[in-house]
């Protein structure tokens, strides 16, 4: 087998593939889906949100809710055989351990991991048919490899995507199945931005996010999408079970 070698954006890495992104509407999956079409890959580009997937380029935009588990049948069906699924949809829902609601610690769980769970039962089949695949789950920084204050519900929730990643890596590594998880740290997205002005106080807000990194800014979606199109690529064929911090240093 040769070494892959460094080629520019644009190449066809992905050319053939079929792949589904959920959380496509805006932040870190719209740019992965625009991503993924323009190296070639035929994309489902999937959101809650129907009317933020208008102007996606080069992909097929579908209103998925991916807590709605009988709408991901439906969609495993229309779609066909799948090669790549990212797994980006998540919502940040702060509190502490005292102040998490049950209601918010449900949907948490609901949102960031049931769906994944369910998502991949779906597309597993086909891919171990053709014993070809590579599964993303977005995680965080926030969760396993760091705490952080505010976060309980959702860095537990982060914490058990890198427990299926890793599951569903070792289950299915001889069988041609990767699957990977993406830790970002604090990255400007629209979500991100909600969540400052929901403080109050933006610039101060803004100052502490960015100090969180070492590298003293925020991540921009396409560094994390980058990574998702490595990952979602032969590039990293030999490459499973890994959750791949991309932090500006914060887990330094
Ligand atoms: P975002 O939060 O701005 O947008 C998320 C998208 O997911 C939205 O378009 C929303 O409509 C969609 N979505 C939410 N619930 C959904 C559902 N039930 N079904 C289908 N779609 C749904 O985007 P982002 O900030 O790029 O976050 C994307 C992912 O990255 C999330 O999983 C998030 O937890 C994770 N992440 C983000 C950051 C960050 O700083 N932005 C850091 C670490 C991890």
């Amino acid at each position: 087998m040769t070494h892959p070698l460094p080629r520019p954006a644009g190449s066809g890495r992905l050319a053939g593939r079929t792949a589904i992104v959920t959380g496509a509407g805006q932040g870190i999956g719209r740019y992965a889906a625009e991503l993924f079409a323009a190296e070639g890959a035929a994309v489902w580009a999937c959101d809650l949100n129907s009317a933020a997937l208008e102007g996606l380029v080069g992909c097929r935009a579908l209103a998925l809710d991916v807590t709605d588990a009988a709408a991901i049948v439906k969609l495993q069906a229309e779609a066909g055989p799948i090669d790549i699924l990212f797994n980006c949809a998540g919502l940040v829902v702060p509190g502490t351990v005292l102040d998490c609601s049950e209601e918010d610690w449900q949907r948490s769980f609901d949102v960031n991991v049931t769906a994944m769970f369910r998502l991949i039962r779906a597309v597993l089949p086909g891919m171990l048919e053709r014993e070809r695949g590579s599964i993303i789950n977005m995680a965080s920084v926030v969760g396993a490899p760091k705490g952080a204050p505010d976060r309980c519900a959702y860095g537990m929730s982060k914490a058990a995507v890198i427990g299926l990643t890793k599951s569903v890596a070792a289950d299915y590594v001889k069988r041609g199945i990767r699957c990977n998880a993406i830790c970002p740290g604090t990255i400007e997205t629209p979500s991100l931005h909600a969540r400052l002005e929901t403080t109050g106080d933006f610039e101060q807000a803004l100052a502490a996010f960015k100090a969180r990194q070492p590298m003293g800014r925020l991540g921009q979606p396409g560094e994390i999408a980058a990574l998702a199109l490595y990952l979602a690529s032969d590039d990293s064929a030999f490459m499973t079970g890994q959750s791949v911090m991309v932090d500006g240093g914060w887990s330094l």
